[in-house]
């Protein structure tokens, strides 16, 4: 058998990522490969931390991307902040937050856990109450924006608690970067990542993550050394710091990085604040666009993403099918739901360069086809 070269179909992406990505991206990602030491690769990566600031709202000095997908930025907060022993509050409110507590034992600490609700924000007064009750915790982890549910929490409410219990946070932005807003500095969030292929319009595979100096105090005190060599802050640091000479740590996704850059300068050409519109306005025009239809979004109002929103199946209707169907005849994907919400749920996402009207057109048109 002859293996001939992939052309993946040419599918509009509405599930819960990778989003669409922009064309000037793709183009990007297709220039001629330099040096990952490269004086001009270099500059490059300088530019990219100084867009990753504006993008995350911070003056951090440790901004970076980490050349590898969400989960690596999750597990990179995780490695470097958690010791075997320590306390970490973990709140479960959806899929990301289990992996949160994941983290937090294979690192050797002790997860304390605040049980949420699929389909509901964190509740900051269980988060304070646990604060309350486990003195010794020094950190608080949460998701601000669940993608397995479409619900945005708290981020700021949450963060300001934390503070009041000497507690650092760690924040998954994965779904919210770019879509709405992150204020890391206003909100005084602490060890951030997030992911390339949602609002960003990238591809997947990097993990941006800032981190403030009151965590980098945590990191630089730590007894006992790092488990992960490859996730080691210290030794990361020592690759993508601005002032000294950059030592060789990894070889550098190079194109990849390329790619990221681009659709940072894109996002600063819409404004970040336009962006966060867009997301909203477009979210606002797709659930116009269902409710005509007779369905239903999920989650209560004040708690929902724009960028992802979850459509209860009505009943009758087998969801897998639908769901074959729009990819094999409209060439669109969407997401299904996870754990409990399986069979309950259709995500939708209008992320990065899927929000945008054409999509919200073929979505809604698809659905009245195929439901009506
Ligand atoms: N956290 C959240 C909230 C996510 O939605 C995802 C991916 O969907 C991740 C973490 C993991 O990111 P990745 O799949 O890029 O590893």
């Amino acid at each position: 058998m002859t293996i001939r070269s992939f052309n993946p179909p040419p599918r509009s992406l509405m599930g819960p990522g990778p989003a669409d990505v922009h064309p000037r991206v793709l183009a990007a990602l297709a220039r001629p490969t330099i040096g990952h030491l490269d004086p001009a690769f270099v500059g490059m990566m300088d530019e990219l931390k100084t867009l990753l600031r504006q993008t995350f709202r911070t003056q951090n000095a440790l901004t970076m991307p980490v050349s590898a997908p969400g989960s690596a930025g999750m597990e990179l907060c995780f490695v470097n902040l958690v010791e075997p022993g320590d306390e970490v509050v973990v709140c479960i409110n959806g899929v990301f937050g289990g992996r949160m507590k994941e983290n937090v034992e294979r690192a050797g600490g002790k997860p304390i856990v605040v049980q949420g609700t699929w389909g509901r924000a964190v509740d900051p007064e269980q988060v304070e109450s646990a604060l309350r009750q486990h003195p010794k915790a020094r950190i608080l982890a949460f998701v601000h924006a669940e993608t397995s549910t479409g619900v945005s929490s708290d981020a700021k409410a949450l963060a300001a608690i934390a503070r009041q219990h000497d507690c650092l946070t760690i924040v998954d932005t994965v779904t919210s970067l770019g879509g709405s807003p992150v204020e890391v500095d206003a909100w005084g969030l602490d060890a951030v990542y997030s992911g390339s292929q949602k609002c960003l319009s990238c591809t997947p595979g990097l993990a941006p993550v800032t981190f403030s100096e009151r965590s980098l105090e945590k990191v630089r005190d730590r007894k006992s050394k790092v488990q992960s060599w490859f996730l080691d802050l210290n030794l990361v640091m020592g690759y993508w710091s601005g002032e000294q000479k950059r030592t060789y740590h990894h070889t550098a996704p190079v194109n990849a990085l390329y790619a990221l850059h681009e659709s940072l300068v894109m996002l600063s050409e819409e404004g970040l604040e336009q962006a966060w519109q867009r997301h909203r306005h477009h979210h606002l025009a797709l659930r116009a666009g269902l409710e005509a239809l007779g369905l239903e979004l999920m989650v209560p109002e004040s708690e929902r993403l724009p960028q992802l929103n979850s459509v209860s199946v009505p009943a009758g209707v087998d969801e897998a099918a639908l769901r074959a169907r729009l990819l094999s005849r409209y060439n669109l994907e969407i997401g299904a739901g996870l754990g409990d919400l399986a069979g309950k749920i259709w995500r939708i996402g209008l992320m990065g360069y899927s929000s945008r009207p054409a999509n919200i057109l073929l979505c809604i048109s698809a659905f009245a086809s195929e439901l009506g």
